[in-house]
């Protein structure tokens, strides 16, 4: 079997990359090649694209050129706002706690750990509810005077579930505690409005929206300061040294404008597919559930889990047959741990170890979703533990 016959249903763990943004990229390589930085024709040329790419971001995120800080991908953009924000909030005010969901991505939730650990802040997590979604009226006990930052992920990876963001922006904003979401996710499928939902720091990452790996940007509200994470030279208004990656940054904005230009098509194509994939695993197995939120959920992404399955034999198998899916997040598979994100959401270990994520693309048919949905009753009868 090669790639051509194989079928990618694991979107949510990197997309490829999109003709178009490659098409916009290579002449950054060896043609407009000078350091954005220096003064002459070269540098200029390299600089004009570096701020074009800003003013698109911008333009997608709804907010100005010079709040958009382009970083090495979405992990780098949630700890700089973590990070940045705990040191500078501490050192300024003496806060010290961080606020954040039970079912934040591991660039979030491994962060505050590390800051908790480390360097002596506390770490308050906000309750959820049984698909992972936050309750906004639940956050105003959870602030205090000494909160540093508080962070919500937009649209959770593992489990499809969109955050009531606009609301809990607008409690923060009250409060006056920075407010910063992860929409590494979300910025591939939903409307991005900073003003609207009142956000005052924005991580993104171009691979999960048909951009290149390894580049992502920070939207930093006006006036929020930030302690710099990586120092040196004065690049992106000082918060950000390296030389910046020209081609990546023209490639994430074409990404990222194509992405929010195309959101509606997208999501008609997606979301019968969608529903057709959850309706026939629900309808064609037995003890399963479907994890995270019925209807407020990303158009591309359906989750389950099977009662005393192996996800990993599951995934195996599942690959064997030429489907490539995920138990949750990517970068956990192989460990024999329940995840955190399933944990949280109240399921016991012989459920949550039991995951699978099936997410699709724009590139996705419902002849992909009727094959699979062919195989998997049989795969899951096969990797269920005999009780
Ligand atoms: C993928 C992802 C990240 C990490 O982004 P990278 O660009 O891969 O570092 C962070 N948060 C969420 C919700 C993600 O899905």
């Amino acid at each position: 079997m090669d790639t051509k016959t194989r079928v990618y249903l694991d979107y949510a763990a990197s997309t490829p990359v999109d003709e178009r943004v490659l098409a916009a990229m290579l002449p950054f390589f060896s043609e407009t090649y000078g350091n954005p930085s220096s003064l002459h024709y070269f540098g200029q040329q390299a600089e004009a694209a570096l701020e074009e790419a800003r003013e698109t971001v911008a333009k997608a995120l709804h907010c100005r050129s010079e709040e958009v800080v382009f970083t090495a991908c979405g992990t780098e953009s949630d700890n700089l706002a973590l990070r940045g924000m705990a040191f500078l909030q501490k050192k300024q005010k003496g806060a010290n706690r961080i606020v954040i969901s039970p079912v934040e991505h591991h660039a979030v939730s491994s962060t505050a750990r590390q800051l908790a650990d480390e360097f002596g802040f506390e770490v308050d997590f906000l309750p959820v509810d049984d698909y992972g979604m936050v309750n906004p009226e639940e956050i105003e006990g959870c602030l205090k005077a000494d909160t540093a930052v508080v962070s919500v992920v937009y649209a959770n990876n593992e489990i499809g579930t969109i955050n009531p963001i606009a609301e809990i922006g607008a409690i923060c904003r009250k409060r006056g505690i920075p407010f910063h979401t992860d929409a590494v996710q979300a910025a591939a499928h939903l409307s991005m409005d900073v003003q609207r939902d009142h956000i005052d720091m924005l991580a993104i990452g171009a691979h999960k929206f048909y951009g290149p790996k390894g580049i992502g940007a920070l939207f930093i509200r006006r006036g929020t300061s930030l302690l710099p994470i990586v120092t040196g030279g004065s690049q992106e208004s000082g918060l950000r040294a390296g030389t910046q990656n020209i081609p990546y940054i023209v490639g994430l904005a074409e990404a990222l404008r194509l992405a929010q230009e195309e959101r509606q098509k997208h999501a008609e194509h997606l979301v019968p597919l969608r529903d057709a994939l959850i309706s026939g695993v629900l309808g064609s197995i037995d003890k399963v559930r479907l994890t995270g939120h019925p209807t407020k959920r990303l158009p591309n992404h359906a989750s389950f889990v099977f009662k005393g399955v192996d996800a990993n034999t599951l995934l195996m198998l599942l690959d064997m047959q030429g489907f490539a899916c995920s138990s949750g997040s990517a970068c956990k598979a192989g460990t024999p741990q329940p995840s955190d994100i399933l944990t949280a959401i109240g399921l016991s270990p012989n459920w949550a170890l039991g995951s699978l994520r099936v997410t699709l693309g724009k590139d996705s048919t419902m002849e992909q979703v009727q094959d699979f949905l062919k195989v998997l009753p049989g795969i899951v009868a096969k990797s269920r533990k005999q009780e």
